[in-house]
């Protein structure tokens, strides 16, 4: 019971690409660059060995961002072709790639690492990939009839690297769709059939992500507008729980989402956020047991997994390890009182 998980990304460690930085430039390249990822992914397994995370992740050493990194092996899509738009209903401005053909596998995305990782972890793996709403709100769409279209054009893709991963051993993919909580309407009519595409044929377990964002200061100054009380989740959460997917990642430690909202996910497992990526302040094990009794008023304890709010990449990588034992620390001890 209450298992901990990450909801995503640590920092990459400063030898293997710039620190404190969402996109970060890699300091070494071809063959020795390919080395230090490996190394890195090793580093992570064990740091999240030694904090007591019980569902390992990958941590995303091998990306430099979890859209753009998943582009790169993705054949149609022109990188020359920049164009600036504002993504997440206009929340950021980002110059982003064009699609100009089908796009396709050029090869497999994750095997060097998921085979990796799975080789020297006998926990429980999890990978992430991102979601085919959140992609198509990340890129330009220069050939396809429409965002439909291309939503299920990539979920095909997704669904091909999934299949693999689920092939090399991993027990649980996530997709990231932080894209989830601006289009509401959308979320229902194609992102959770979106969804539904990327997990055909899977037997492992799914999860989906969905998150107000990183703590950089764009989404501080977001959310800082959005209100005393973040419902938007209100209208999407129903159907997340008639869905076939069987997690849903969501932060709540610091959030405004009213936590009662975790009742419409009805019979999904909840991964918590109980660590704010937003904070450079340590959470202690209370706090982390703290936020699980008040998700425990709506959620059965034993679909609760402890989790991060979101991805640790931008932050300083000694705050993040200390935030990771800190989950470690609050699952434990929420088992001692509350299991
Ligand atoms: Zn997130």
């Amino acid at each position: 019971m209450f298992e901990a998980t990450l909801a995503g990304s640590l920092p990459k460690p400063s030898w293997l690409a710039e620190p404190d930085k969402l996109w970060p430039a890699w300091r070494l390249a071809g063959p020795e660059l390919a080395a230090a990822k490996r190394d890195a992914t090793l580093l992570a397994i064990k740091e999240q060995e030694d904090a007591g995370i019980d569902i390992v992740t990958h941590r995303e050493p091998s990306r430099q961002h979890f859209v753009h990194g998943f582009l790169e092996h993705v054949e149609g899509i022109d990188f020359s072709r920049r164009v600036e738009m504002g993504i997440r209903k206009d929340r950021y401005k980002a110059m982003v790639p064009t699609v100009a053909g089908p796009v396709g596998l050029k090869a497999r995305v994750h095997a060097t690492e998921a085979r990796l990782a799975r080789a020297h972890t006998k926990r429980r793996l999890k990978f992430t990939l991102p979601g085919p709403m959140t992609i198509v709100d990340t890129i330009a769409n220069g050939y396809y009839t429409d965002n439909i279209e291309l939503a299920m054009a990539f979920a095909g893709l997704l669904n091909q690297e999934a299949r693999a991963l689920a092939a090399d051993g991993v027990d649980v993919i996530q997709f990231d769709e932080p894209a989830f909580n601006v289009f509401t309407d959308e979320v229902r009519d194609w992102g959770i059939p979106a969804l539904h595409r990327c997990i055909e044929g899977l037997a492992c377990v799914t999860a989906v992500h969905i998150c107000y964002g990183y703590g950089i200061a764009t989404n501080r100054d977001w959310k800082a507008s959005l209100g005393g009380e973040w419902r938007q989740y209100e209208a999407i959460f129903p159907a997340l729980a008639a869905s076939h997917i069987q997690q849903v990642s969501i932060e709540c430690r610091n959030s405004r989402v009213p936590i009662g909202l975790l009742g419409l996910l009805e019979d999904k497992d909840v991964l918590l956020g109980v660590i704010d990526v937003a904070t450079d302040r340590i959470e202690t094990a209370e706090d982390v047991v703290a936020t699980i009794e008040q998700a425990m008023r709506y959620v059965s304890a034993e679909r609760i997994f402890p989790c991060t709010n979101c991805g640790m990449a931008p932050m300083h990588r000694d705050i993040a390890l200390a935030k990771l034992a800190a989950l470690g620390r609050g699952a434990a001890l929420a088992r001692d009182k509350l299991g």
